[in-house]
């Protein structure tokens, strides 16, 4: 018999991390006056350059901004064809489209999640002009064979970076040192927060310079200081570009959590052990792979039924987590299914049939830096009253 009891509230997925240092940071932008791009933009993008390792950083208000300025910055435009993965948000597939270029998707690593370097060589064609590999979860792509995949075939590579804040592709992190563009998102639920808000980080001079200028309306360098002390009021515009900039604000959440980041961190990653410790022993349950090149930065824990053990499907196992008020979500619909892009290119279920199984079987479980240990195995003892009530008859 079952002895779990439901809890009286709600265990919510994703939440940000507050702390008196957000509270004190923003309070201190608000009252400076300078609330628009300024010097707490600028100081973000320079901590946020040191903590990675990248040579430049360019303060944006979206990972999805960033992904969009990257392609145009690499001279991707129509009639281009850029690999990526379907095993995606919408935004990934988006901004390619903005270009006027076209995805072509290629199927994941089924153990991982992960683009699988092996079909993206084969997808490359004499239109072939980038690669937009994901770091889904919060796991590296296997970046030395994509990015010497792109030197053999002249491609850029534009890596989805929104999961990957604290990720380390051997032993360095993601961002640092990068020959193509990185975009991290700081979305409320991302691992470092700002409600809204992106980072495009490069080692290239050319590529972080015209990003700069395209997320600010295409304005020649030091505009955002016309109305500032010293500030000339006369501007150039060098190409129609967009209103894409971080702004103050949203630089104070994030000194503030970056500055947190060791402890945000060490709380993620000690919530996702007692998931790993309790669900590694459970025969119904999958765990993601962990390729040895990479650190898990713990932006999702992604658990995985096996259905062939189980008289519950995905769908009815979250409907129970909820039941005992968990919040869980799902990453990702995969892009192809999704009805724009069935419109558009004719995609159809099947067409990615490993990206088709991870999806049906995934589960993102409550995962943020406040999960307390107690919140955590509380989740695992919902999840073992979940399974036991639904194993299949074998
Ligand atoms: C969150 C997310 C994005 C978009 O980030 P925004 O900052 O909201 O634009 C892009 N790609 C992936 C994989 C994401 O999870």
């Amino acid at each position: 018999m079952s002895i779990f009891t439901c809890r009286a509230d709600f265990l919510p997925f994703s939440p940000p991390s507050v702390s008196p240092l957000e509270i004190s940071e923003m309070t201190a932008a608000v009252k400076s006056g300078w609330w628009a791009k300024g010097p707490r933009t600028q100081q973000f993008e320079e901590a946020f350059a040191a903590y990675t390792g990248a040579k430049y950083a360019v303060g944006v208000n979206s990972c999805t901004a960033a992904l969009h300025i990257a392609l145009i910055a690499a001279g991707v435009r129509s009639g281009d064809e850029v690999i990526t993965t379907p095993y995606t948000f919408c935004s990934t597939v988006n901004t390619i489209l903005h270009v006027g270029a076209t995805p072509v998707f290629v199927d994941i690593d089924p153990d991982t999640g992960l683009m699988d370097p092996r079909l993206a060589e084969a997808a490359i064609t004499p239109r072939t002009k980038a690669i937009v590999p994901v770091h889904f979860s919060g796991m590296a792509c296997d970046l030395d064979a994509l990015y010497a995949l792109a030197d053999r075939h002249g491609l850029f590579v534009s890596e989805d970076a929104a999961h990957a804040v604290e990720t380390r592709y051997k032993g360095k992190r993601i961002g640092g040192g990068a020959p193509g563009a990185v975009s991290f998102s700081f979305y409320a639920t991302k691992n470092l927060a700002t409600g809204e808000g992106g980072m495009l980080c490069t080692d290239r001079k050319d590529i972080a310079e015209r990003a700069r200028m395209l997320a600010s309306h295409g304005m020649s360098a030091g505009a955002w200081n016309r109305y500032g002390k010293g500030g000339a009021w006369r501007y150039e515009v060098e190409e129609p570009g967009f209103k894409y900039n971080m702004f103050d604000l949203q630089a104070a959440l994030g000194l503030a959590q970056l500055e947190r980041m060791p402890q945000l961190q060490a709380d993620r990653l000690a919530a996702a052990a007692v998931y790993d410790k309790a669900f590694a022993g459970m025969p119904q349950l999958a765990l993601q792979e962990n390729p040895a090149y990479s650190t898990h930065s713990r932006h999702l824990y992604v658990l995985r039924l096996r259905p062939e053990a189980l008289a519950i499907d995905r769908d009815q196992f979250i409907q129970e987590l909820a039941a005992r008020n968990i919040g869980a979500s799902v990453h990702f619909i995969p892009v192809h299914l999704l009805h724009a892009y069935q419109r558009r290119y004719g995609f159809k279920p099947g067409d990615f049939p490993l990206a088709e199984a991870f999806f049906a079987q995934e589960i993102s479980m409550p995962l943020h830096a406040g999960l307390s240990a107690a919140d955590a195995a509380y989740v695992t003892e919902a999840v073992r009253d979940i399974v036991a009530a639904h194993l299949a008859d074998i």
